[in-house]
């Protein structure tokens, strides 16, 4: 047996078990092996029967008596005594008639269950019962628990897991010794033992320093070659012109905020470089990100240069269009804006086409329509994603090789990315961030609600309704789901539609429509011909309808903070005040997390703690959730996180050949095509 061989080579594991364990999307062993436990339940202290407290507890007897009977139609009872040198305590199992004749009288066995008072007499209720021997499974240890799934239980899985020791402890160390040596870590062979069948909690706490070191070193390593990559790479100059940006600021019709004023700063000292540019700009909604890309625009199409906008959907990239006409109007660089998606009519791309061919266009503001084979850039120097977690490597190579040199690139996202994660996730990206907000923004309300109060919210909703504004209605699901207790789009659109809101004009929106329809609905809501939008997180990001005030997020309690944050960030845009409604999927009250969100309006604060309780998962919804593969280290260790990076920079630093670690080089290649941001 090796770590590919199918499940059904482990003995005991036939196709039918083996189906079971696919549900879970274990195919072969190396998936088995793969399967961390979710939490573990400590049997691992015997108790002599005379000295054991109501409660869970564990014990090795010998079964002196077993009966099995059926008490009433159909109920089945298994009462069994285990006695030791100190007493005897009754064993009881409901239905599982089999039970008799699997128990050897006579013999010793590890018993844990949970010891309760019934009818007068002490006794457990369906304990876990195992032979006595020198490696238990089920009992006295700290066991193991994992994700099951219905009819199929852990017991399952450590059984299979038991069959494979042999192989996990002759599995090959997987990073190097001196790493091992210098940080004092487990073996990769142990710790994958111990995080399943833990020797004490202190194994267990080695094995998850030791798998977590793995994780951030996995990380860390991708992200650095990401930058050496980009170190020996060759941009255009695009020196810093002071008379063109104080012309542009002189026409804005409010003042920078200081932050702005900081981070473009630091993007013309970026850019100025042959190195390319490689910045990530953080800044909450609305905190005025347009302005610094129009500036950084600006400076290259004054150089002779081409800038290519991209924006994650059409109507954002049309919004982009129309605001940076605006913006370079007054420098006299108005034509030289040019849209390109999807939507235009087939004689309008070929226009847009000729343009940016021949140079005529300086500003291309496009979806991924831009990147297309058909496109042919003049004189491409700088790209400015909006939303970058919406474009890959491949576009950026696409790109880059339009353009036959590296570019520079500026990342613009709303997505408040805490700062223990940026470095592990994006090593030595240069982030700027724009913290505070242009002033005299009102904070949206955003309240709580739970399920019974739901008609006295609606009433207040159609009053913002009847005053001319408008609503977004965001479900967890994009239509209903046996398995998941929580409101879809599509229901709650038949709700709303046929409910308390059948006189508004209601549209549906979310992901799985094709992408013109999203656009046409989109439109639709943002002309103000529909007053109720009800869709799925598709609207988190960029879209601007200042008219609409409400937010009601339903299943609020599914959603990552920094998400909410994102969607109340839809409304708070204009003079009129923002509200947003967190509909709690039941009556239960709240949790802390979620009241941060009554009290915060920092998307940082708010990431953290996400961060924090959840994991990176949250923060990126289910943008790169599982890929990043943090499945033990917490970002918030800043200990293991420091060690692991020291360790990736010194593996670089030694020249050590990423290719004599094979599943290293595996996770670091794959790492890199996520991490890498521009
Ligand atoms: P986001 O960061 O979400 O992309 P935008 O760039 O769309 O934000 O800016 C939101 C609004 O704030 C726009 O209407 C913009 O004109 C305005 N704005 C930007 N900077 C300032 C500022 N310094 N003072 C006042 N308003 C500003
Ligand atoms: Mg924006």
């Amino acid at each position: 047996m090796t770590i590919n061989s199918p499940l059904t080579d482990i003995k005991g594991v036939g196709p039918e078990l083996a189906k079971k364990f696919a549900v879970l999307g274990i195919q072969n062993v190396a998936q088995l092996i793969d399967y961390y436990p979710r939490r573990y339940d400590d049997y691992s202290v015997l108790t002599p029967i005379v000295d054991m407290t109501p409660g869970v507890v564990t014990t090795q007897a010998k079964i002196t008596s077993v009966t099995g009977h059926y008490v009433r139609r159909g109920m089945h009872i298994t009462e069994a005594v285990a006695t030791d040198a100190t007493g005897s305590v009754k064993l009881v199992w409901f239905n599982q008639p089999y039970r008799a004749g699997a128990i050897k009288n006579d013999h010793e066995y590890y018993i844990s269950g949970e010891l309760a008072l019934k009818a007068g007499r002490f006794s457990i209720a369906s304990p876990s019962l195992e032979l006595v021997s020198s490696f238990p499974v089920n009992t006295a240890r700290i066991v193991p628990v994992y994700r099951e799934t219905k009819g199929f239980k852990s017991a399952q899985i450590r059984k299979a897991l038991t069959q494979v020791l042999p192989l996990i402890r002759s599995l090959p160390e997987t990073l190097p010794d001196w790493v091992l040596q210098r940080f004092s870590l487990m073996s990769y062979a142990e710790s994958i033992e111990m995080i399943h069948f833990p020797k004490s909690p202190n194994h267990l706490e080695r094995a998850r320093k030791r798998l977590g070191f793995e994780e951030v070193f996995g990380l860390t390593m991708a992200a650095l070659l990401n930058k050496h990559e980009l170190l020996v790479e060759k941009a255009v100059k695009i020196p810093f012109n002071e008379g063109l940006a104080k012309e542009f600021v002189s026409h804005l019709p409010f003042s920078l905020t200081d932050d702005q004023r900081k981070v473009i700063w630091q993007i013309y000292l970026d850019m100025q470089k042959a190195q390319p540019m490689n910045r990530l700009v953080e800044g909450d909604v609305g905190s005025g990100k347009t302005v610094v890309a129009a500036m950084a625009a600006v400076m290259a199409i004054r150089q002779g240069f081409q800038v290519a906008l991209m924006a994650p959907t059409e109507l954002l990239a049309r919004q982009h269009a129309e605001t940076l006409v605006e913006l370079l109007r007054p420098l006299g660089y108005a034509e030289e804006v040019v849209l390109l998606v999807g939507g235009l009519s087939a004689p309008q791309k070929k226009v847009a086409q000729e343009k940016i061919r021949n140079g005529e266009a300086q500003l291309l503001v496009g979806t991924h329509a831009l990147i297309q084979d058909k496109v042919d850039m003049h004189s491409l120097g700088l790209v400015i994603v909006d939303e970058q977690h919406r474009f890959g490597v491949e576009q950026r190579k696409a790109l880059q090789a339009k353009a036959g040199h590296a570019l520079h690139v500026l990342n613009m996202t709303a997505t408040p990315i805490p700062r223990s994660l940026a470095l592990t996730l994006y090593g030595e990206l240069d982030i700027s961030v724009i913290a505070s907000k242009p002033a005299g923004r009102k904070p949206i309300k955003t309240k709580i609600a739970s399920p019974n109060s739901r008609a006295q919210l609606y009433e207040k909703i159609e009053s913002e309704l009847v005053a001319g504004r408008q609503m977004f209605v965001v479900c967890p699901l994009v239509s209903d789901s046996d398995n998941l207790p929580a409101k879809s789009a599509e229901q709650m659109f038949e709700e709303l539609s046929k409910g308390v809101f059948k006189h508004r004009r209601i549209g549906l929106l979310h992901g799985k429509m094709k992408a013109d329809a999203k656009d046409a609905v989109m439109q639709q809501f943002a002309n103000h011909e529909l007053d109720i939008l009800v869709a799925t997180t598709v609207i988190e990001v960029g879209v601007n309808v200042p008219n609409a005030t409400v937010m009601l997020v339903e299943n609020a309690e599914r959603f990552g903070l920094a998400q909410i944050h994102q969607l109340r960030g839809r409304v708070g845009r204009s003079d009129h005040q923002g509200y947003c409604y967190l509909m709690m999927g039941d009556s239960s009250s709240p949790s802390k997390r979620l009241r941060a969100l009554e009290t915060s309006s920092d998307g940082f604060r708010l990431a953290e703690l996400d961060l924090e309780l959840r994991g990176p998962g949250a923060i990126y919804g289910s943008m790169q959730h599982g890929q990043l593969d943090l499945r033990i280290a917490k970002l918030s260790d800043t200990k293991l996180i420091a060690d692991a990076r020291a360790a990736a920079a010194d593996f670089i630093e030694r020249g050590s050949d990423l290719l004599q670690y094979e599943q290293l080089h595996d996770r670091v290649q794959k790492l890199r095509a996520v991490t890498n941001l521009n």
